[in-house]
This record gives C-alpha cells, structure tokens and sequence, in this order.
C-alpha cells in the first residue's frame, strides 16, 4: 500500500546461535537453509562455523524494510554444554534450540541449553527446532511434549527437517522477525516523536557566551 512516504530501509547484522545436542541436526539444518543442501553422513568436526545469510523483512505498518545480515554460529561436534566454549555465545542476539524427535534425551536437554544462553546472553529471543520430523517411525516425543518444553521457554516451535526441507525457512524467518520487532518498534516511535517535533516550534538554542 501507498501511503505517501518512503519505505525506510534498515540494516542490521546479528549473531545467531545453533545449540542443542550432538548430532541433533544443528549443521544440517544451516546447510539445509543456507545451501538447500543436505548428507546423511555425519561430520563432526571440532570447532566452530559461522556461516552468514543475509534476508529481508517487511513491515508493512511501520513502512519500514529490513535487511537482517544473520551470522549462524554452529559448534561442531560438540557432545554438551560443557564442551560449549563461552566464546560461542559471547555476543549472540538470538538462539535457535535443536532437539531429535528421534531422542527424547535430546528434549530434555533442551532447557539446560537454553538456560545457558540467557545465563551468558541475556534474555535474547529464541526458537525451538524439533528437528528430524521425517523419521515418523522413530519419534520418541508427541507434540504436546514439545509444545509444553516451547511453552516453558516461551518461544516458537516448528516440525523440521533438514533432510526434506520441511518449515527450515519458517524457524529462520520467525527468528528474524523475533530479533527484529524491538529495533522496529523503536524506530517507528523516534519516527513518531521526530515527526511531533517537527510540527511543533524549534526551541532557540541558548549557546555558549563568553
Ligand atoms: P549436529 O551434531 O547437531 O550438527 O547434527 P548433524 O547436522 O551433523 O546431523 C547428525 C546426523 O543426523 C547426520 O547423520 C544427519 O544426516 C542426520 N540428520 C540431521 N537432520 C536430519 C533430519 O531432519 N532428518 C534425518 N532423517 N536425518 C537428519
Ligand atoms: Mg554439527
């Protein structure tokens, strides 16, 4: 819609944590995402990866265009949080948290690894992945199981797969929307307050006497 303005244009660049089990789904699922690739061997690498993805987001009420340049960081290979250096989250601005449908131990890790991020990070927005959804004939969880561990980190969750590609897009945008919405919301306000300004009379500016 046509409102007379210009869309303002945004651009941010954001660090995104992958955490959760080893062997989860965490790197295929950025490999999924980023690359639209994916292998059924399993590579576990030591070591960290960032991989970036650069995306847009629209808002449409605000008129405002985002483009959100996310740096994933994935940890290779590690097998628990306490493998997970401190370095790995220092500075992330959002989690995204991977469990196996497959390994209900993977859930129940879920919010100790969650809990880690907002010990080191702050109370930065999340995401669930219950990843591995095709393997229908050896889920060990129900939805309900993953909607209450959802509910009690108060984030979003999808079925995915990294394998058929089922609602990886969807987790990637839901995170970017959640990373997004204060830093829109606050510049529509000072959008706001500038354009009340501007309507009122300009204060004189005393300066400096000698
Ligand atoms: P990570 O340790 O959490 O990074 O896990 P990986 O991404 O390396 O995946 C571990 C294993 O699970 C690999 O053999 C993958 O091919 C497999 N895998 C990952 N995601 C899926 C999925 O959605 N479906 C199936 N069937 N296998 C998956
Ligand atoms: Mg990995």
């Amino acid at each position: 819609m046509w409102r007379g303005g210009r869309t303002e244009q945004l651009e941010y660049t954001k660090k995104v944590l992958l955490v959760g089990d080893g062997a989860v789904g965490k790197t295929s699922l950025v490999r999924r995402y980023v690359h639209d690739l994916f292998a059924d061997r399993y590579i576990a690498t030591i070591g960290t990866k960032t991989t970036r993805k650069e995306f847009k987001l629209e808002y449409e009420a605000e008129d405002v265009c985002v483009t959100l340049d996310l740096g994933i960081w994935d940890i290779l290979g590690q097998k628990g949080i306490e493998k997970a250096h401190q370095l790995y989250f220092e500075g992330a601005h959002a989690y995204i948290v991977v469990c196996d449908l497959t390994r209900a131990d993977t859930l129940a890790a879920v919010p100790e690894w969650a809990a880690r991020v907002h010990e080191l990070c702050g109370k930065v927005p999340g995401v669930l992945a219950a990843n591995k959804v095709d393997l229908v004939e050896d889920r060990e969880a129900r939805k309900g199981e993953v909607t209450a561990l959802a509910d009690g980190l108060g984030v979003k969750w999808f079925w995915n797969s990294a394998k058929t590609g089922e609602n990886v897009e969807m987790l990637f945008y839901e995170l970017g929307t959640k990373i997004c919405e204060p830093i829109v919301t606050q510049f529509a306000q000072a959008k706001a307050e500038a354009a009340g300004r501007a309507g009122r009379p300009k204060k004189k500016f005393a300066g400096l006497r000698r």
